[in-house]
């Protein structure tokens, strides 16, 4: 049991990966009116599939994502893998700026944030704003069932937490997709 981090940036952003996309994710990158919006929800929605379909072992497109919201029923909600057969993965998604990052235990609460600090109104704050959200995503866990991870962004100007059971072993294994980011 461990930890997987996942980091990408805008830079991967390409319409090649729509293809990985089911349709209700087409349909919200393209919905999106900002070209940055777009690439960041493309980028996401590709290596959230990417990173389930390795562990999974199966193909990134055959990945099944339930995004019901628990608010409203709409299609909008925190990313749930639906698995038959092999136990589903737990699974978080953020991004921010330039960067995505997705974080995958195989059972339990996790959550993850990034956050670039220039977008926040107390940048000194940033570490604490970025542990709540990742907290909040993890459903709010009793402290001793969690450790939290602070993560290292890829790219300066931010900050970055997973939230993950504090049973697993080990520090978080990092995959830099497609590629490491050029400094
Ligand atoms: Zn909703």
């Amino acid at each position: 049991m461990i930890l997987e981090i996942w980091w990408s940036s805008l830079a991967a952003a390409d319409r090649d990966l729509l293809g990985m996309l089911d349709a209700g994710e087409r349909a919200r990158v393209e919905s999106l009116e900002r070209s940055a919006d777009r690439g960041r929800s493309l980028i996401s929605a590709a290596m959230l599939r990417v990173a389930v379909g390795s562990y999974l072992g199966i193909a990134p497109a055959e990945v099944v994502v339930d995004r019901t919201c628990a608010e409203c029923g709409g299609p909008h909600g925190a990313p749930r893998i639906v698995s038959h057969g092999t136990p589903a993965p737990s699974v978080s998604v953020s991004h921010s700026g330039l960067l995505a990052v997705v974080a995958l235990v195989p059972r339990g609460p996790v959550g993850v944030d990034v956050q670039r600090l220039g977008d926040l109104a107390d940048p000194a704050d940033g570490h604490g704003w970025a542990t709540r959200e990742a907290m909040f995503k993890a459903g709010t866990p009793e402290r001793g069932d969690v450790v939290v991870h602070e993560l290292r962004p890829p790219l300066p100007g931010y900050v970055a937490v997973a939230v993950a059971p504090a049973e697993l072993e080990g520090a978080p294994r990092i995959t830099h997709w497609p590629r490491p980011i050029p400094a």
